[in-house]
């Protein structure tokens, strides 16, 4: 059966041809299925490896909008509707100068995965725009966001296809996506998630992703009879997913000590406690601002700047014991991971979506560290927005307990599952082949019983 992958793998390639992170994805997936192929061979004969590369449908549309000059400015809109054998389509929306159909289908992909994980019934789907928010105003924000769901909210709806945050798109982006929709369809529902609390969002939804990573790291932990007390902790990015990432740290007892931008790395050897969080969050969310500035504002804290011909990044280079990838893809190559073996880290756990090269995953994987690859560790954010639709649904609103009850136990059980289909498809306690084959079994009986559709 290995050969068959191999095979359909190489079709993947040849029919997305310049599609590098789409076909990245794709092999890390399809090489961790060899032996659920095997074992079931009605897999093969329906096909399903080749329906689920292939999304069900490509949106791509113009975006014109007009910015504060009074100058008319074009972007590239998308929307990919991957796979809804196991509920509507379902994932976020990214607004950043990079984003094109490579970076959308890996993805949308991956989302597929992660959505099975989380044992909700959700479909993959992915979405955004190269529009890059940084340094645009409130106004030109609500602009681009108002043409965008000018020609989405054709596509979408509560049961077929619900958007939610990425990056570049907070509760601001969401905000207005919302507005526009609802004025277009003159309708209230629960079509996107992340919604800012007065508007329908859920208790929770910010912090979830963020949240949710740590919490599989938790798993990670105990099942090697360990905590996080006193446990020295790298965190890339400072969005939304680092911040919260953080948040739940400085809960169970460890040091975060480090965060990012792309204009550089910040590392705090005493550690980023709450006030220095609450100022970061400050400066990212309402202010808008560098996370340079925070070596001025904080003693004994150290600026690293980007420097764009630099074969690694210095905030892997960092000894500690934990690590929380949260910025963006293959933000830890080969030689970035060597690094943190060498500094002592003992967990990787991906906040982020596919941070690890499959040179860095191979590392982590050989030194059997712990290592909680992203469709599982980074579940949290979209099992909380299909418990957003959940209360959206019902008319009903769940207290900030409730719902994080409910998420701590969806990773816990994403965690088992992992760890249940690595020891009976693969190696046990490779969680990257566990997540893989885990999330891939639900999708595809799904498909052989739904037909060939
Ligand atoms: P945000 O936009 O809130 O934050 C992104 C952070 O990463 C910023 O600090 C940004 O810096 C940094 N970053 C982005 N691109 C790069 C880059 N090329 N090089 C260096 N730094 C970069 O996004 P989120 O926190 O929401 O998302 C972070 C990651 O988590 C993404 O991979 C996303 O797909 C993933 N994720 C997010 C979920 C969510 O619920 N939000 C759910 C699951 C996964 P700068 O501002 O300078 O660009």
């Amino acid at each position: 059966m290995a050969s068959y992958v191999h095979d359909v793998i190489e079709q993947v390639k040849q029919r997305n041809p310049h599609q590098p992170e789409f076909h990245q994805t794709v092999t890390e997936v399809y090489e961790s299925l060899g032996g659920v192929m095997d074992r079931h061979p009605e897999y093969k004969k329906a096909k399903v490896l080749e329906r689920l590369s292939e999304p069900e449908r490509v949106i791509m549309f113009r975006v014109p909008w007009v910015d504060d000059k009074g100058e008319v400015q074009v972007n590239k809109g998308y929307r990919i509707e991957y796979n809804s054998a196991i509920g509507p389509y379902k994932g976020g929306l990214r607004f950043h100068p990079t984003v094109n159909l490579s970076i959308l289908k890996f993805l949308g992909f991956e989302q597929i995965f992660k959505n099975s994980l989380t044992q909700q019934w959700i479909g993959g789907g992915k979405g955004g725009s190269d529009f890059d928010p940084k340094g645009k105003s409130d106004n030109e924000v609500m602009s681009f966001c108002q043409s965008f769901m000018a020609e989405l909210f054709r596509h979408i709806g509560p049961n077929t296809d619900v958007p939610a945050g990425d990056i570049g798109v907070g509760g601001r982006e969401i905000g207005y996506l919302f507005g526009q929709y609802k004025k277009l369809k003159n309708e209230w529902s629960g079509v996107l998630t992340g919604k800012p609390m007065h508007s329908g969002g859920s208790l929770i939804r910010p912090e979830a992703t963020g949240y949710g990573c740590v919490y599989f790291a938790q798993e990670m932990l105990k099942s090697k009879g360990q905590d996080f007390k006193g446990k020295k902790c790298l965190v890339s990015g400072s969005g939304n997913v680092a911040q919260y990432t953080v948040e739940k740290l400085l809960d169970l007892g460890a040091t975060p000590i480090s965060l990012s931008d792309s204009g550089g790395v910040i590392h705090d050897p005493a550690g980023i406690d709450r006030e220095k969080l609450g100022w970061v969050m400050d400066l990212k969310n309402n202010k808008r601002g560098r996370i340079s500035e925070y070596e001025k504002k904080f003693k004994g804290s150290k600026f690293m700047a980007t420097d764009r011909n630099a074969k690694t990044n210095p905030l892997w280079a960092i000894p500690a014991d934990c690590a929380f990838p949260s910025a963006t893809q293959n933000e830890i190559n080969g030689d970035d991971a060597a690094n943190l073996l060498k500094g002592g880290v003992k967990l990787v756990s991906e906040g982020a979506n596919m941070p690890s090269t499959p040179e860095a995953c191979e590392q982590y994987l050989e030194a059997k560290i712990m290592y909680g690859p992203a469709k599982a560790a980074n579940a949290g954010g979209v099992a909380c927005s299909s418990l957003e639709m959940a209360q959206n649904a019902s008319w009903f609103a769940w207290s900030r307990e409730e719902v994080d009850k409910k998420l701590h136990r969806i990773m816990e059980n994403i965690h088992a599952a992992c760890v249940k289909a690595a020891a009976e498809y693969s190696t046990p306690g490779n969680l990257m082949d566990g997540a893989n084959i885990a999330g891939f079994k639900k999708i595809a009986d799904a498909m052989v019983a739904q037909g060939v559709v």
